[in-house]
């Protein structure tokens, strides 16, 4: 099964990701994460990269493209994946359907995240996660059972995105509305979209998404 989560940025699509990839053994492609781990490594990529994302803008469409393809082409990908933060503009949603096409993959489901923008700025102000395993959490909606310790893998090292600041996040709002919400009729009109309301607990959101996967894909 693949699938796209849509939403705009603190809607949770990331946290859904994670248990999603858990409960249907698919494989999470955030393409934020993979940037994120460019500008780590330094690469020219990486730099062009991070000045972009540190003003709350996208990356240009050709570098994403060309690490989701990459990406999708690995053998582990063959069972499943669930894109989260990929497509964000209509030339990559376009990009997206040749690759998947040529790799004989079918897009199963679109799940559209709908969040109120204040909610999503209380949950961006909160977010961070493991350093060693990426586990994702929240200061007051999801944090960790032990305090410093990460449930799952038991690391007492925690990252903060250095984009998760107030002025930031109304750059990235901007860039959702202007570039990725026109995707949410893209995929409608191909019968492919779904949309889940985002703003009840991280359960209720995850079993919503079930019954929308069933709708979909059943
Ligand atoms: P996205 O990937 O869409 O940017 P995340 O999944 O990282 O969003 O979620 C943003 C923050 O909000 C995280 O700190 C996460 O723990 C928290 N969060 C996610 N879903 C919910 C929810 N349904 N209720 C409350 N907090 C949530
Ligand atoms: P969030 O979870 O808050 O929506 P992401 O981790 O998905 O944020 O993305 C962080 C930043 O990485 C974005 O603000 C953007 O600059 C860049 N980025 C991630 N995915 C894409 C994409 N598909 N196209 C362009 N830029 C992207
Ligand atoms: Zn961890």
């Amino acid at each position: 099964m693949n699938l796209i989560l849509l939403g705009p940025p603190g809607a949770g699509k990331g946290t859904q990701a994670e248990a999603l990839a858990a409960r249907h053994g698919l494989i999470q492609l955030s393409t934020g994460a993979m940037l994120r781990a460019t500008v780590k490594a330094g690469t020219e990529i990486g730099l062009k990269a991070d000045a972009v994302m540190k003003g709350g803008g996208l990356v240009s469409d050709d570098i994403v493209v060309r690490i989701i393809k990459e990406r999708i082409a690995e053998p582990d990908c063959e069972n499943g994946f669930i894109l989260d933060g990929f497509p964000r503009t209509l030339p990559q949603a376009a990009a997206l359907e040749k690759m998947l096409k040529a790799a004989k993959h079918r897009l199963d489901a679109v799940i559209e995240l709908k969040v109120d923008d204040k909610v999503l700025v209380a949950r961006i102000s909160g977010r961070f996660s493991c350093s060693k395993c990426s586990a994702g959490y929240h200061d007051t909606f999801k944090p960790t059972k032990v305090r410093g310790v990460c449930d799952t893998c038991g690391s007492k090292e925690f990252t903060r995105r250095a984009d998760d600041n107030a002025e930031t996040v109304q750059a990235r709002l901007m860039a959702y509305y202007k570039e990725t919400s026109p995707l949410i009729g893209y995929y409608f009109a191909k019968g492919r979209l779904e949309s889940v309301d985002g703003m009840g607990s991280i359960e209720k959101v995850g079993a919503d998404i079930e019954l929308a996967i069933e709708m979909l894909a059943g």
